[in-house]
């Protein structure tokens, strides 16, 4: 089993929120965007994201991860301009912020973002064995199957709640060898042995296949990934399964509305 520590290394913030606002209002000029008057700036102890914003009504809503408190000031100004950049088109934010992109690369930055993302995430319990599967026992399967137990094992975990969107995911932010996570409903007896693989299998390909960077926008399944996935002995299934098992949620959820609607007209 592959073990990770665990912490949460939220730094103090040292630029004031004056600061951090005129630092945007001078990245507006350098790339030629505009911003709305109205900017709301806070610092929080985001799990995963370096950033968010929300544009509303002319005014501009910035959460920064506090992760980077500490960070120098040329980094700080290089990030204003990838906020920027997202928040009003004015360019891709790949393209701008150079010191900011080199500065989240390294050591010091990705062990202290991994240990948020860990300390703060709600979203899997890094716990392997579900209630019906187990993991390991499916990553170790896979791995000798298709991708001849090359692959180190990286940190696995089901979905806390059920999701209707992905079946899965693998992040590399996870040191030392990445994190795959599987949407809890697939953990289901009536669901076949083969749908677990597959699902298994999708995610193991994103260890293999480096995503790719065309025009400042990443790509994780490429043409060159589709064609891998195919090599799935049972790929052209999968989806039909995929379809059956948000079936049976929707009626579970379904049958759980009505039995609450029921109660509540009484
Ligand atoms: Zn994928």
């Amino acid at each position: 089993m592959c073990m990770v520590g665990r912490g949460d290394a939220g730094v103090q913030w040292t630029a004031s929120q004056e600061e951090l606002e005129q630092m945007l209002r001078e990245a507006a000029k350098r790339i030629g965007a505009r911003l709305p008057r109205r900017l709301l700036m806070a610092v929080r102890p985001l799990a995963e994201a370096y950033f968010r914003t929300t544009a509303r009504g002319g005014e501009l809503r910035v959460v920064i991860n506090d992760a980077f408190g500490d960070a120098p000031r040329d980094v700080l100004e290089a990030l204003s301009e990838v906020i920027v950049a997202r928040a009003s088109g004015a360019a891709r934010p790949r393209m701008v912020g150079k010191p900011f992109w080199d500065y989240v690369e390294t050591e010091e930055l990705r062990e202290r973002m991994q240990a948020n993302y860990l300390a703060r995430q709600r979203s899997f319990d890094p716990e392997p064995q579900g209630r019906v599967w187990n993991l390991v026992e499916l990553f170790d399967a896979m791995n000798k199957a298709y991708f001849e137990n090359v692959l180190p094992c990286p940190l696995l975990g089901w979905t806390r709640r059920p999701l209707t969107y992905r079946w899965g995911w693998y992040s590399s932010m996870v040191r030392p060898h990445g994190l795959i996570v599987i949407n809890c409903l697939l953990d289901e007896p009536q669901v076949p042995g083969f749908v677990l693989e597959g699902t298994m299998y999708h995610e193991m390909l994103h260890m293999q296949v480096d995503p790719v960077v065309v025009n400042g926008r990443r790509t994780v399944h490429t043409r060159g990934f589709r064609v891998l996935e195919r090599r799935f002995d049972r790929h052209e299934d999968l989806r039909p399964e995929y379809r059956k098992v948000l079936r049976r949620y929707g009626r579970r959820v379904g049958a759980v509305r009505r039995t609450r609607g029921r109660r509540g007209r009484r």
